[in-house]
């Protein structure tokens, strides 16, 4: 028995996208065989022509970013989604709008050029058929090359398709628990309601964080090395650390910059005692003046291209095996992005440093990826369920939409007994996946940039050439794995072996 996939149009706030699939690109393959008729995984509706026959349900916790990119690329491949909010009748703390899909902070998805970090994203999952990225365009407002928009009216677009979208029951309800039909997409978001994070905890074994505290990130290429030096402390190991020495002037004109430095405002929320461990930067210098000299910038052990101990030294941390991009070690930091930008480039070293992410510090709940989800944003463990959006450890708007699609994408292709989608890491939504699923001790959410793709098999000296054509070969492996899926999709799924 086969069931049309395409039985209702799919509107994206202004686009339409006719048959679920045929009007944006896709990279689910459509037809498939379910092999397994499991209880939990079904629901009975009605087809077209009268009949009844079981569609596979899925239960969608959040309908922010993800769980709605997530719940409509369910819904147009033919599955029943029961997809839960709080909303409208309660509200996280930084959420406001009745309506789902909200933007908490800024109404801007960031650049559409595509030899930036966030713009070769946001192209990739478009061309991937995302629904939100798609709502955004349609409600777009001038912005420069970026795609900013109207946050309500992106808001009730999204809101509407999963209204009136028939495979999707919108469900008013705080979910406690895991106790919910199985695959389970939990996109409850960082602030994911307290039972609802005990609960992921309990099955996951405790590897949930409540904060993000996270330093910058600078490209290597962009550090200055007539300044900085390789060396570890005390030359314990290799010389793996790069040194951006301070002299006296330099150290104490830096302190006073920072500790007088404009500060993001915390929400009420998020007044909170910070651990000691992961204090912000800015504040142990305003502790008094040489508090960093006897901590993070401490220069005991470390000699200079001199000889000499210098008065005072950053240290940064390579972020991944190719040292293309390197952490300020000790700098987590809840300064503006353009203080991060005028008082770190005081460090002489770093006076040309390109940033690939800010710092950022703020209430967040997280999963420590690396530990417990698999590749693909299944959690590990014997259940279906799946994590998307800012909880599964990706920081931004379009990583989190990508995490609800490629969640999503995993969850229809464990219900047609297909294999996991494997993306190369070439592509940014491979590789921050990717990202997500490899070891790391000191796991911090991540969001795009240039510095997770593997090197070009080639030196490109240009920083602008380079990033091109880092995104022209993302673009294009991007391309063939979507014109496999329309080579491969019909429009049907069959129900029966
Ligand atoms: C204060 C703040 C500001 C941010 N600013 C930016 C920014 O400017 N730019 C940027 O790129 N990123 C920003 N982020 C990071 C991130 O991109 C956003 O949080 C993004 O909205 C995450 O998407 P999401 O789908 O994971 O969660 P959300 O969009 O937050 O959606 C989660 C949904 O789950 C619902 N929910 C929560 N708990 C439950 C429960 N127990 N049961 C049922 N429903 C539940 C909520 O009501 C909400 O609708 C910010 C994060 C925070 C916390």
């Amino acid at each position: 028995m086969k069931i049309s996939i395409c039985e209702q149009s799919v509107l994206s706030a202004g686009v339409d996208n006719k048959c679920s699939l045929g009007g944006q690109q896709s990279f689910g393959r459509q037809r498939a065989r379910i092999r397994h008729t499991q209880p939990s995984r079904q629901s009975e509706r009605s087809t077209h022509q009268g009949r009844l026959v079981a569609t596979p349900r899925v239960s969608v916790i959040g309908a922010g970013l993800a769980g709605s990119e997530a719940s409509l690329r369910l819904a147009a491949a033919g599955f029943s989604v029961d997809l839960y909010d709080i909303k409208p009748s309660h509200f996280t703390p930084a959420h406001k709008n009745p309506d789902f899909c909200e933007l908490v902070c800024s109404n801007s998805l960031k650049s559409n050029d595509v030899t930036t970090a966030s713009g070769l994203l946001k192209e990739e999952i478009k061309r991937l058929g995302s629904y939100v990225i798609a709502a955004a365009d349609a409600n777009a407002v001038p912005a420069g090359g970026a795609l900013a928009v109207d946050r309500e009216a992106f808001a009730r677009a999204v809101t509407l398709q999963l209204k009136e979208n028939p495979n999707i029951r919108i469900i008013n309800r705080e979910i406690t628990d895991l106790d919910l039909p199985e695959p389970i997409i939990i996109a409850a978001g960082p602030l994911v309601t307290q039972p609802l994070a005990d609960a992921i905890r309990k099955y996951t074994g405790d590897f949930l964080y409540f904060y993000d505290a996270s330093a910058p990130i600078v490209d290597a290429e962009s550090i200055d090395f007539d300044s900085a030096f390789m060396a570890a402390r005390y030359n314990k190991g290799g010389a793996d650390y790069v040194n951006c020495p301070l002299s006296r002037d330099e150290y104490y004109n830096f302190v006073r910059e920072l500790a007088a430095a404009e500060r993001v405002e915390a929400k009420d929320f998020e007044k909170i005692s910070v651990f000691e461990g992961c204090m912000p930067i800015e504040i142990l210098a305003s502790r008094g003046e040489d508090s960093l000299r006897f901590g993070p910038l401490k220069p005991v052990g470390i000699y200079g291209k001199d000889g000499k101990r210098p008065f005072a030294v950053v240290q940064l941390r390579a972020e991944n095996a190719a040292k293309i991009a390197y952490n300020l070690v000790g700098f987590q930091t809840n300064l503006t992005y353009a203080e991060q930008r005028r008082v770190f480039t005081m460090i002489p070293a770093l006076h040309t440093a390109e940033f690939l992410r800010y710092g950022v510090m703020h209430r967040n709940t997280f999963l420590n990826a690396p530990k417990v989800l698999e590749y693909g944003f299944r959690l590990k463990g014997s259940r279906e369920i799946y994590i998307a959006g800012q909880l599964s450890g990706v920081e931004g708007y379009c990583e989190s939409i990508m995490s609800g699609l490629v969640a999503a994408e995993n969850v229809i292709k464990y219900i047609i007994g297909e294999d996991k989608l494997s993306l190369s890491p070439i592509t940014m939504t491979g590789a921050l996946i990717a990202h997500l699923a490899t070891e790391n001790a000191d796991f911090q959410p991540m969001n795009a940039n240039f510095g997770i793709l593997p090197l070009l098999g080639h030196k490109v000296r240009d920083k602008r050439e380079r990033y091109a054509e880092l995104a022209e070969r993302a673009l294009g492996e991007i391309d063939v794995i979507s014109t496999e899926a329309s080579q491969t999709r019909s429009g049907e799924i069959s129900l029966t072996e």
